[in-house]
């Protein structure tokens, strides 16, 4: 008998039991060759006072096996519940969410019938780092982290995903005219892993007009990597313009483990009634079972589950008077996908997995290494005392031995430029250079000062020059 591959399954909430067992119904008949491990997750675990929305045991067997099938769960409204997708990412170290949105012209209702995308995005650092203060009374704070070796970790899977998937293109989604250092860190190492890819085009777009273009024309790309936020909001949008949230299956990967889901919540409403399309569900284990070596049997089911789009059977959300031949339920849809097993679709795009090689990812770059000097710090204080000039004014009489070379608010120069039309809050970055490179006691005794002189020290940024370049962002109009 075949090995088998143990994989962790967990059900879920609303339609979530329903699509699974509609999904392991196809993978057994096509003859997957895995061994289930079911645990529980979501609302019932929530509900029992466990705020994460997963038991302690289920961790273990998540380690053990290594491959996710989840189903979607519903989260409680309110409370401390935490976000079980964003825990699981990072427990696992799933660095990679890669989400393909394809048209399935003319069975499904779509704008763009020639569709095909995947978006690439990068799932634990950005905003997603989960980094936020409360500084002031006014201000919250949410740090927004780039790293070097985290954004050649997801170009690279991108670019290794493109040439395994015999794909053309891949595109860059940034924003490094505003965000030059954290945005401009992404752009940067997409163009140096870029010149590694000969036989992959390449190019970049400012993430705003890019998205407009992605939400009117999707032809025009092929694959697109960009930061946690962007590809967060733009994965839901290029999965809903390609047809339905309902078809789209989502793989989230990691150098040890990865979890396979649809992108679609838990559709509480839908939930009991046999109503609810397993295909983005069935299309997330498709991934899984390229990603544990059973390309036979995903190339199987994505064909079988393309020749039922194209019988006509069809559940309510993409069912359409007219082009569909039979509204069916969630069994019944899977049951015709089961007959479907061994056709290939006649005029979709047939799936063609077993000779794609095995996706590698290379070792990490280690970076040069740079000069680092200190030449200077940003004191961020919570003041309510006036304006900008009279903050200034303040600071200045404070010989803190370092040069006050300007204060911004919310990143707009207030001193010693400013802009009477400049709304201010309650936290002011307040920029000390010093003539050279600094010693960190300089800083220490500028802190001490300024403590001694009432104010309120929130937070302190050091400047770096990094082979004699700023490390540090100007703020507006200075
Ligand atoms: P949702 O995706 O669950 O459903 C929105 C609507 O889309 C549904 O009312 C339904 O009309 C339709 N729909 C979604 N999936 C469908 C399917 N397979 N077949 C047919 N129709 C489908 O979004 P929501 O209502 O905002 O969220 C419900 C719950 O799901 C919330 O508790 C949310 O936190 C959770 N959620 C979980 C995940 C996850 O586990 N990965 C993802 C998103 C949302």
């Amino acid at each position: 008998m075949a090995k088998l591959t143990p994989i962790t399954v967990a059900h879920g909430d609303g339609i979530g039991p329903e699509i699974m067992e509609a999904t392991l119904h196809i993978l057994k008949e096509a003859g997957a060759r895995i061994k289930i491990e079911t645990i529980e997750i979501g609302e019932k675990v929530y509900l029992r006072g466990n705020s994460t929305g997963i038991e302690p045991g289920a961790w273990e067997s998540l380690e053990r096996t290594k491959v996710f099938l989840k189903a979607p769960i519903t989260t409680p409204q309110g409370g401390g519940f935490k976000s079980l997708n964003v825990t699981t990412r990072k427990m696992l170290g799933l660095y990679a969410n890669v989400r393909p949105c394809v048209a399935y012209h003319p069975y499904v209702d779509t704008l763009h019938p020639a569709m095909d995308v995947v978006i690439v995005r990068e799932n634990e650092e950005d905003c997603y780092a989960g980094i936020e203060h409360r500084q002031t009374q006014q201000v919250m704070q949410c740090l927004k982290l780039i790293s070097q070796p985290g954004c050649e970790r997801i170009v690279r899977y991108a670019f290794e995903y493109a040439r395994r998937n015999n794909r053309k293109r891949v595109t860059c989604f940034m924003k490094d005219n505003i965000m030059k250092l954290t945005d401009g860190l992404f752009h940067k190492v997409f163009d140096d892993v870029a010149k590694e890819y000969k036989d992959i085009e390449n190019d970049h777009w400012i993430v705003d007009i890019g998205a407009a273009k992605l939400a009117d024309t999707p032809e025009a790309f092929d694959v697109i990597v960009m930061p946690n936020l962007y590809g967060d909001i733009l994965s839901d949008v290029a999965a809903q313009i390609a047809g339905s949230v309902g078809l789209a299956g989502s793989a989230n990967i990691g150098s040890g483990a990865a979890m396979f889901e649809a992108i679609h919540g838990s559709a509480p409403r839908r939930a009991g009634q046999n109503l609810a399309n397993p295909s983005g569900l069935l299309l997330g284990s498709v991934m899984m079972l390229n990603h544990i070596n059973q390309s036979d049997i995903a190339e199987l089911v994505h064909n079988a589950w393309l020749a039922t789009l194209e019988s006509g059977f069809h559940t309510y959300d993409i069912f359409a008077e007219g082009k569909s031949k039979e509204k069916v339920g969630t069994r019944e849809f899977a049951q015709a996908v089961v007959k479907h097993l061994g056709k290939k679709p006649k005029t979709l795009k047939t799936v063609a997995y077993k000779s794609a090689p095995k996706q590698k990812v290379k070792a990490l770059k280690v970076p040069k290494i740079e000069k680092k000097e200190l030449v200077g710090v940003d004191v961020f204080l919570d003041w309510t005392g006036g304006n900008g000039l009279d903050l200034g004014k303040k600071l200045e009489a404070v010989k803190g031995g370092l040069l006050l070379y300007g204060i911004s608010n919310r990143g707009v120069s207030v001193y010693p430029k400013g802009n009477s039309n400049t709304l201010t809050s309650d936290q002011w970055c307040c920029r000390y250079m010093g003539k050279g490179v600094l010693e960190y006691t300089v800083i220490v005794k500028l802190l001490s000062k300024l403590g001694a002189a009432g104010f309120d020290c929130i937070k302190t940024e050091n400047l770096y020059n990094f082979d004699g370049k700023p490390g540090f962002s100007l703020s507006q109009g200075q």
